[in-house]
């Protein structure tokens, strides 16, 4: 458990170290830059249009922290505790939909709400010409994030095996090139149970639920970021005709994204403690950024440079780590295992499971 946390914890010193190395040249060019042309009205920090109600837009967000709170909590819930449904038992057909959905989710998460959102932030009008709008950042970041993210997931499994598995000395990857291909083997002739087979078969379960979860804890963090944001623009808002339509979408936003990352810790099979904090983490998050843009409301301006900057970057480096995410740990994983690849029609079906969980994440992208 110790080592998990300590994985996370380096996984977060990456990040942050990503973020601090980009960032202060970006933020001094930005303040260079403004004796340039004057950005256009619409970045002066006071809110425009005619729909301005501060106590009105105070009542719709605290609506918004409670049933934001109680859809995420349900959204995220509902598969981890679809686990006493007998027909969703990690070794039947329905969980491989369940989980081929919830990485539908995900991926489409990166693609259609952080990415883009990244574009929105770095590409803005309100940003200097010089370096935003002369090069793409966001997809620079969301690259060198993705490239990170398989180091922190190899070293964890490297350094996993070296200190788990004893004698696996030196070439983590290699060695679970070659395990993977042992279990492939192994699991097409399984009259073939010798001792030294069932020991292999043993430690490759608990380094893929090890690895499970890994993905886990890195995915919610990478979630995470897209969840404040959304709630910090909105409590930063003043303008009830914005935030009412945007309380539904949020609603339907987290339920739809919980389930993803509750298909995600339903397989890390953790212990009930360590669920609940995962769970109580990620519905806090949005009701945290929306109380965080009420506290900031006078402050915080969307279109600072300064915000635009660190949203935007913050965004691309997530969305890098939830594209490698999806596709490699819970896509490719899944659909390249044995199991899938033995039945092409559950192969097929859990397509079907990944459309119905990316399309409805897009659809949703037309909110929020
Ligand atoms: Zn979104």
């Amino acid at each position: 458990m110790s080592k998990i946390s300590t994985k996370i914890l380096v996984t977060i010193c990456f990040s942050i170290i990503i973020t601090l190395s980009v960032l202060p040249p970006s933020s001094a060019a930005g303040e260079t830059k403004t004796t340039g042309p004057a950005p256009p009205p619409q970045c002066s920090s006071g809110t425009t249009g005619e729909c301005r109600d501060k106590t009105a837009a105070l009542k719709l967000k605290i609506i918004a922290i409670a049933s934001i709170l109680v859809t995420s909590m349900i959204g995220v819930c509902l598969p981890i505790f679809s686990k006493a449904v007998p027909a969703l038992q990690p070794d039947k057909d329905l969980f491989v939909l369940v989980k081929a959905f919830a990485s539908g989710v995900i991926l489409a998460t990166g693609y259609m709400h952080v990415m883009p959102d990244s574009f929105d932030c770095l590409r803005s009008e309100c940003l200097p010409e010089n370096p935003w709008h002369k090069f793409p950042f966001t997809t620079f970041v969301a690259m060198l994030s993705a490239i990170v993210t398989l180091m922190v997931d190899s070293y964890a499994m490297s350094y996993y095996r070296k200190h788990n598995l004893g004698g696996g000395g030196g070439g983590g990857i290699k060695k679970c090139c070659s395990n993977v291909g042992n279990e492939i083997k192994l699991e097409s002739q399984p009259q073939a149970q010798g001792n030294t087979i069932i020991n292999s078969d043993e430690s490759e379960k608990e380094s893929q639920l090890l690895r499970y979860r890994v993905v886990a804890q890195v995915l919610e963090l990478g979630i995470v970021v897209h969840s404040v944001v959304i709630g910090l623009s909105m409590g930063a808002s003043d303008n009830p005709c914005t935030i009412r339509p945007l309380v539904a979408a949020l609603c339907f936003h987290q339920l739809f994204e919980g389930m993803g990352l509750g298909g995600c810790i339903l397989q890390a099979e953790y212990g009930s403690k360590v669920k609940a904090t995962m769970v109580f983490f990620f519905s806090a998050t949005t009701p945290f950024g929306i109380a965080l843009g009420i506290g900031l409301s006078n402050v915080y301006s969307d279109n600072s440079p300064t915000a635009l900057i660190v949203v935007g970057l913050l965004n691309a480096c997530s969305a890098g780590l939830l594209n490698y995410m999806a596709l490699v740990d819970l896509l490719a994983s899944d659909f390249m295992g044995t199991k899938l690849q033995n039945n092409i029609k559950l192969q097929t079906w859990a397509y079907v499971a990944v459309f119905l969980g990316a399309g409805g994440m897009s659809l949703m992208a037309k909110w929020a």
